[in-house]
């Protein structure tokens, strides 16, 4: 077998839909699941000798994937590159922590700032590439530092918060051929009681307002300047609109959901349904934050 010298986790043939939030997509060739930075190095260079594509996946939560699947190799960095430490007011953690584990280490050492991503359900790499938020706060705001993997060189090298170039649902791991390792993020000494209080009540918002009992990527559409997405959405007459198991929540606009065996295709076409019926009435573009993953 192609990665059989790789001493961690591979999956052949895998169904990524067990691998996104949205729970669609077709198989890939092999999904790998490293321990460590070599072994990334590694099954990379493999993907490479054998003019293999590869793709870096954390929670798939922000993704879409086609039901024919992908024609190359996953590489999924969650739980088995996942180590979370802190140092102070510090916290580091491997790329593959979920952001929940990462609220509760911080909270465990009485370290606020980071209650804003408690609740965002993808790993920490992730939330770097996106530079996540929510309720106010983003990654940008807490990070200090973040070391990459250069795939160009395979060397690691340390970018200091100025050189991820963050901006709304943006950072420089988009257009760079990097794989985010390790994360140190800058918190501050709280108490206990307040990081709790904050927690519960924006899980409390989210339950209220999102449809958190179905597949979805969160928000489909980025905010356009001067606009709410699910607010263009609502005005449209589009809540509630769908094809077949594909629909625009009712609870919240913003997120098309998988109420059961939505495809891949079934959601593109409602994507781009609601980009037309908004452009057409608004005349404001919707772009998308899920990221497509295309062969
Ligand atoms: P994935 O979906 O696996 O990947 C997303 C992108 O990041 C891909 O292009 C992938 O290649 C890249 N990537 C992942 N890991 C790495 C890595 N280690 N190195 C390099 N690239 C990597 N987002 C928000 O910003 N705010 C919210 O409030 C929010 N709420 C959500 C609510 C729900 C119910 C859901 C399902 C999603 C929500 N999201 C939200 C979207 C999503 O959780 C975030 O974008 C999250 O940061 C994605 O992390 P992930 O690990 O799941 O990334």
């Amino acid at each position: 077998m192609l990665f059989s010298k790789l001493n961690c986790v591979v999956k052949y043939d895998e169904p990524l839909k067990n691998h996104t939030t949205f729970q669609i997509g077709g198989k890939c060739i092999a999904l790998i699941e490293p321990k460590k930075v070599e072994d990334i190095i590694e099954a990379i260079k493999i993907c490479r000798e054998n003019n293999l594509k590869f793709f870096v996946i954390g929670n798939g939560s922000n993704l879409l994937v086609p039901d024919d699947g992908y024609n190359g190799v996953i590489i999924k960095i969650k739980s088995e590159f996942s180590n979370i430490q802190v140092e102070g007011e510090c916290l580091i953690a491997h790329s593959g922590a979920k952001l929940s584990e990462v609220y509760t280490v911080a909270y465990e050492n009485s370290l606020t700032r980071f209650e804003f991503a408690s609740g965002i359900p993808g790993t920490i790499g992730g939330a770097i590439f996106m530079n996540a938020g929510a309720y106010g706060g983003e990654m940008k705001d807490i990070v200090e530092s973040v070391e990459v993997l250069d795939l160009d060189n395979y060397e690691v090298k340390e970018l200091k918060n100025e050189e991820l170039d963050f901006s709304y649902r943006k950072s420089i791991i988009q257009r760079k051929n990097y794989i985010v390792l390790t994360i140190k993020l800058k918190l501050k000494k709280g108490n206990k009681e307040e990081i709790k209080a904050v927690y519960e009540d924006l899980r409390e918002k989210r339950n209220s307002k999102q449809p958190l009992n179905f597949g979805s990527a969160g928000s489909t559409f980025k905010r356009p300047e001067g606009h709410f997405a699910s607010k263009l959405i609502e005005d449209a007459g589009l809540k509630g609109y769908h094809i077949n198991d594909a629909w625009v929540s009712e609870k919240h606009s913003g997120f098309i959901i998988n109420k059961g065996n939505a495809s891949y295709k079934e959601v593109m076409e409602l994507i781009e349904y609601v980009q037309k019926v908004v452009f057409e009435k608004f005349e404001v573009k919707l772009e998308t934050e899920v990221r497509i993953l295309k062969d």
